[in-house]
Formats: C-alpha cells, sequence, structure tokens
C-alpha cells in the first residue's frame, strides 16, 4: 500500500532530525546498496544486532529492477516487523523526473545527479536541474543531495590502480561547494576527497584536510560516496569531521558474490540457490554492514520510529 501525504511528511520530517542528531553526535548513516530481498535482510540483521539506524538506497537500475513502490512496501513491511530505523534514499538518480518520482513514491533521501547521467551537462544545467528538484521536495521534505560535477568510477570490481593525479582533478573544493549549496539550496553535499565507486587493488585515501575545509565552508550536511575499500581510520575521522551519510555497494557485492561462488561449489547437489543465500550469503554481507556501522559510530543510535 503507498504511503499517505502525511505518512510521507512524518517520516522525512523525521530522517531530517535525525540527520542533524548525526551531525551533532558525530555519527553517520550508513546507506547500503539494496540489490534484492537477501541485501535488505544482511542489513536489517547487522541494524538489529548493534542497534544502529541505517539508510538503505537503490540507484536507477534497481528501481527499474524491483519498481519504487516495492521498494518502498518491502523496506516499510520489514520497518513494521523488526522494528528498526530505516530510511530510503534514491541513489544517483538520473533526471529531474526520475528523483519527482522518488519523492512521491515517499523516500526520505533524494540523491539527484544529474552530471553521471550526462557528463557533458554544464554547470548552469546541472545547477537548474538540482534547484528543480530541490522545490519539488518541498512536497514532502524529502531531504536533496547532490554535487556540482561527475564523480569518478562505478560499483564494480576494478584491475587497475587508482591514478590519484587524475582523481585529485575531480576533488571538491570548499569554494565550488559553498557556490553550489548556495545555488541549488540541497540538504546534502556530495563531497569527492579521494572516496571512488567500486573497488581497486589498492586502499583508498582520504585527504581529510580539504573534508575538514569544506565541512567549515558551508553549512548543509556532507555525505561520502565510493566508500568502499576505504580503511575504517579514514570513516572514523570522517565522522568526527562532520559527515552524516556514506555510501556503501562495492564491497557488499564482493562479499555477495564470492560467498556464492563458494556454496554453489560445495553444494552442487543443492536446487533451492535462496536457501544456500539464506543460509552463507545473508551472514556474509551482514558482516560487511556490521563493520561499516561500527565505523561509522552508529552503533546503538536506533531510536524507535
Ligand atoms: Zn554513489
Amino acid at each position: 500500500m503507498p504511503l499517505t501525504l502525511p505518512q510521507i511528511r512524518r517520516n522525512c520530517a523525521i530522517a531530517r532530525t535525525r540527520m542533524q542528531d548525526a551531525r551533532n553526535q558525530r555519527w553517520a548513516f550508513g546507506a547500503f546498496n539494496l540489490d534484492d530481498e537477501a541485501t535488505l535482510k544482511a542489513v536489517t540483521k547487522a541494524a538489529l544486532k548493534l542497534q544502529a539506524p541505517v539508510l538503505v538506497e537503490v540507484s536507477q537500475g534497481e528501481v527499474d529492477d524491483i519498481g519504487l513502490y516495492n521498494i518502498r512496501d518491502l523496506v516499510d513491511n520489514f520497518k513494521a516487523e523488526y522494528g528498526i530505523e530505516i530510511y530510503i534514499n534514491l541513489d544517483h538518480s538520473p533526471s529531474v523526473e526520475a528523483a519527482k518520482k522518488g519523492i512521491e513514491a515517499g523516500f526520505e533521501f533524494i540523491h539527484i545527479d544529474i552530471s553521471q547521467a550526462n557528463h557533458d551537462a554544464s554547470d548552469e544545467e546541472i545547477i537548474r536541474a538540482t534547484k528543480e528538484v530541490v522545490d519539488y521536495a518541498r512536497l514532502t521534505g524529502a531531504s536533496v543531495e547532490s554535487e556540482p560535477h561527475y564523480f569518478g568510477g562505478g560499483s564494480s570490481l576494478f584491475k587497475q590502480d587508482i591514478d590519484y593525479e587524475e582523481i585529485k582533478k575531480t576533488f571538491s573544493t570548499p569554494e565550488s561547494a559553498k557556490h553550489f549549496v548556495t545555488s541549488t539550496g540541497i540538504d546534502t553535499f556530495a563531497a569527492a576527497v579521494g572516496n571512488l565507486h567500486g573497488k581497486y587493488p589498492v586502499p583508498k585515501i582520504l585527504d581529510l584536510d580539504l573534508l575538514k575545509s569544506i565541512r567549515e565552508a558551508i553549512n548543509c550536511n556532507i555525505s561520502l560516496h565510493g566508500g568502499s575499500d576505504t580503511p575504517g581510520h579514514y570513516f572514523r575521522e570522517a565522522v568526527k569531521i562532520g559527515v552524516t551519510k556514506i555510501n556503501i555497494n562495492s564491497d557488499m557485492r564482493f562479499a555477495y558474490r564470492r560467498t556464492l561462488d563458494k556454496v554453489l561449489a560445495e553444494n552442487p547437489d543443492e536446487i533451492s540457490v535462496s536457501k544456500l543465500i539464506s543460509k552463507s550469503v545473508i551472514d556474509a554481507v551482514s558482516a560487511v554492514v556490521e563493520s561499516k556501522l561500527l565505523d561509522f559510530n552508529s552503533a546503538h543510535r536506533m531510536i524507535k520510529i
């Protein structure tokens, strides 16, 4: 059943307050990509065990695959059944129209990413489209996240090392962050300080001094995308600096795939793959989520909603 507008507005108002709590208390929401029901079970299991509030998120691929309202219902059913504090983020929404649909479906967080869908989009186009989503989000009170330019990588396994000299060219600067936040009115700024989508042969390096100067330059929430394969100490520091949302996808997918490969090889006669997923894959993905929640300092922060 779709949520009513008053229900959606209530959820969004709580989510906003909780982002502020996270900022005041120096912890971050883990935003975990939801590929299927097994991933949601894994996130729920970790959230329950650590009593941590969580975000789950879907990008356009998952929206096309599962459906916006199915996702909302699935998460709401888990929320009711397990009593967890959980919100939904529309991740890397490629267009104003797609973002508006997420707002209407009652997602509490909307990430509008015009530059990823069109790498050649001008600054003016990106600002105009982002602002349109910010204005539309007033309907429900959803929080809007964005960034001023294309952010590298992709949620997959990369064989090549990270070329930091190339990546540095795409780093956020305090000035550009301030200009973008002021021009668009977004609630959350997606900072690029060495974080990168995907898994690489070498660990990632975050520029924490740059992150501090961005934190000082703007007064909205800050998120970090591309959190997989980042040594935990960077997250613990980033949270102290004031980051309140950290996205994790590839580390979960990696655990999912490797564990599934292993149990399939070990059980060639088991034709119920879902049984193998329930028995082993969910635990492996949940262990990844747990370790991140600890790094994000969000354990024991859950409230009843
Ligand atoms: Zn991302």
